[in-house]
């Protein structure tokens, strides 16, 4: 647990090259959340995938409510709506709980897929992403 801790420190005071995560917040906590939402987002490591075809944007740490975004999404070729989207997507975490189904928890749940339609980058954010994934897997 101290070990994580230090390495928050770090990403906090180096904060991003490309993307303002603090600014990114702020303004979704706003638009869709009435300000609601308390969490601390910061950049971690970048995170390469080994094997899995699966690309992790970031980590939600709900009880701590810590979200830490893989920081090779810090990169210019990386939109700002996407971003924008993806905070968005975890600041919903903090609203649509997961719910326990058959011993498995459920993360994204039927109301948390509709309600991140709301986004207005919804569709552009899961255009991008289909048609970039493989570049973030090589990232
Ligand atoms: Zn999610």
């Amino acid at each position: 647990m101290s070990r994580l801790l230090v390495v928050d420190h770090d990403v906090m005071i180096d904060g991003g090259q490309h993307h303002d995560l603090q600014e990114l917040f702020a303004e979704a906590n706003e638009r869709y959340f009435g300000g609601g939402v308390r969490a601390t987002i910061v950049w971690g490591p970048a995170r390469r995938p080994r094997r899995r075809k699966k690309f992790t944007f970031a980590n939600h740490y709900l009880r701590r409510r810590l979200i830490i975004v893989n920081r090779a999404l810090d990169a210019r070729w990386v939109p700002r709506f996407v971003m924008a989207f993806l905070v968005f997507h975890e600041m919903l975490h903090s609203v649509c709980r997961p719910r326990r189904e058959g011993g498995r928890s459920i993360v994204h749940t039927p109301e948390f897929v509709e309600r991140e339609k709301a986004h207005h980058s919804y569709a552009r954010a899961m255009a991008w992403e289909a048609k970039n994934l493989d570049r973030l897997l090589r990232s």
